[in-house]
């Protein structure tokens, strides 16, 4: 069993979608199956979901499912000839009344209000930024730019403004009907695409809630932190969520390259403060889409990001598209590890001045104290709703949390969780037989053995959410 802490979520493709291939990235160490809801069919993710949660029995980890939406993707049109090279300095118009398909000097715009929401001295960046053009002035529907940085420009490449300021709504038609489909096969989360602000979240929480009760179902909602405006939303938006996306790539677009790694700092610690988790996200390991290896700024990409106490790191095209999908989650593996060795423990620092009102707080955080200082092996959690794995994690202790649940869902959730090892255990019998079930389980993964000290949490009565009142420290006999 591994003890690695910090989690792998992997984005699901064409280089990944094969069974065998699935399952030897579940076992090499994927914790979270994304899937990017921008491409394919209702009926193509219902199928993906299937051959996810086949490939994980058979790989004998459960991993939870993310079902990533698209958004409001602001958009260029089509071009004539599919693309034209945009030169410096030349003139172009974005033309939402342009009805024909574009060429050199215009094209038209999948998103009409754009000519609305702009005007003379704005910067708009295309196609994840590499293009960048000012705007003259905007006359009617159409708006009069200069090319600053040119390049090559095809259908559909997205738009960004800088700073912010485009209002389209984070969740569209689309996105609706996609939560539906989400819902029909119980995705463990749901991540929302350039959210703005917590109406946007708390929007597509009752949307989730509502098509999952046929289900019975209620996903984790996870912010992709993407849009200028959402910075200085950022705790709003963190608590009408339950996790956050430091989503790099279109973030980068919007605030700018140089700012992104102290926002990054700033969200991690922000999310653990609010007992939220956190995924570091984007480029990772861009440059194994093509090659073996990693470069020497990629891994250390990701060992800051695991010092900086992300929950997980995430994959794009890496395992989506690329040629080395297993070489890159094994890699990634490593380098948490290397990093995660080298963390410096401030346990008791972030424990000073903490009050607890709690009592299922104080037990899960006392729990954590003890561990730490008398050096157990393990911490143990039977949990039903996963809060006190939650709470536990959000602080950095070399103890590895086991948390027992029966509530399969619960389970899935909390692979996303660092240092959490979710397993599913039947947590209803009486309380002793319940915790000499919980010793023999992790005696018989190998995580304790004869003379270690472990510490367990439980709630009395068993098997009812939110309970945990219980602490003992046992010496497995
Ligand atoms: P995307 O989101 O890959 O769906 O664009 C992540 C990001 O923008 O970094
Ligand atoms: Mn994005």
């Amino acid at each position: 069993m591994t003890r690695r802490a910090t989690k792998i979520v992997a984005t699901l493709g064409p280089a990944s979608s094969d069974p065998a291939m699935l399952e030897q990235l579940i076992r090499a160490g994927v914790d979270v199956v994304r899937m990017n809801f921008s491409h394919g069919t209702a009926q193509d993710h219902i199928d993906r979901a299937t051959l996810v949660r086949a490939a994980a029995t058979r790989a004998g980890r459960e991993v939870a499912i993310m079902a990533d939406l698209q958004g409001p993707k602001i958009r260029v049109g089509k071009f004539a000839d599919g693309k034209v090279m945009l030169e410096a300095g030349q003139k172009f118009v974005l033309d939402a009344a342009r009805t024909e398909l574009g060429d050199i000097d215009a094209v038209g715009l999948d998103y009409k209000t754009l000519p609305s929401e702009v005007k003379a001295g704005d910067v708009l960046l295309l196609n994840d930024g590499l293009i960048v053009i000012t705007v003259d002035s905007v006359k009617g529907a159409a708006v009069f730019t200069t090319v600053k940085v040119g390049g090559v420009l095809s259908n559909n490449k997205g738009i960004n403004k800088q700073g912010g300021g485009l209002t389209a709504p984070a969740l569209t038609a689309k996105d609706m009907d996609d939560i539906k489909t989400a819902m029909s096969f119980q995705a463990d989360y749901v991540a929302v695409s350039f959210p703005k602000n917590a109406t946007d979240m708390e929007m597509a929480r009752q949307l989730c809630n509502v098509a999952g009760a046929d289900f019975n179902h209620k996903p984790g909602l996870i912010a992709k932190i993407e849009r200028a405006e959402a910075i200085p939303k950022l705790e709003e938006i963190l608590l009408a969520s339950d996790g956050i996306m430091v989503a790099r790539g279109d973030l980068a677009v919007e605030v700018g390259n140089a700012v992104v790694p102290a926002l990054q700092k700033r969200m991690i610690k922000l999310a653990r403060e609010h007992d939220r988790f956190v995924i570091t996200a984007t480029q990772m390991m861009e440059s194994m889409i093509a090659n073996p290896v990693p470069t020497r700024a990629e891994v250390s990409d990701v060992a800051n990001a695991v010092l900086d106490g992300t929950d997980a790191v995430m994959l794009s095209a890496e395992t989506a598209a690329g040629k080395y999908p297993l070489e890159t989650v094994l890699e990634m593996a490593k380098i948490c590890e290397a990093a995660e060795a080298a963390e410096e423990l401030t346990l008791d620092a972030d424990f000073s001045g903490r009050a607890f009102s709690r009592i299922d707080q104080a037990i899960a955080l006392g729990a954590l104290f003890t561990a730490h200082h008398l050096g157990a092996k393990a911490i143990v959690a039977l949990t039903d709703s996963g809060s006190t794995p939650l709470w536990m994690s959000r602080y950095l202790i070399h103890v590895p949390i086991y948390a027992l649940t029966s509530n399969l869902s619960t389970q899935r959730r909390m692979t996303l969780y660092r240092n959490v090892h979710a397993l599913l255990m039947d947590t209803s019998a009486v309380r002793d037989t319940a915790l000499t079930q919980a010793e023999r389980h992790i005696k018989s993964l190998g995580v304790v053995q004869a003379g270690d000290v472990y510490a367990i949490t439980c709630g009395e009565p068993m098997g009812a959410p939110g309970g945990t009142n219980m602490l003992k420290i046992c010496r497995v006999h």
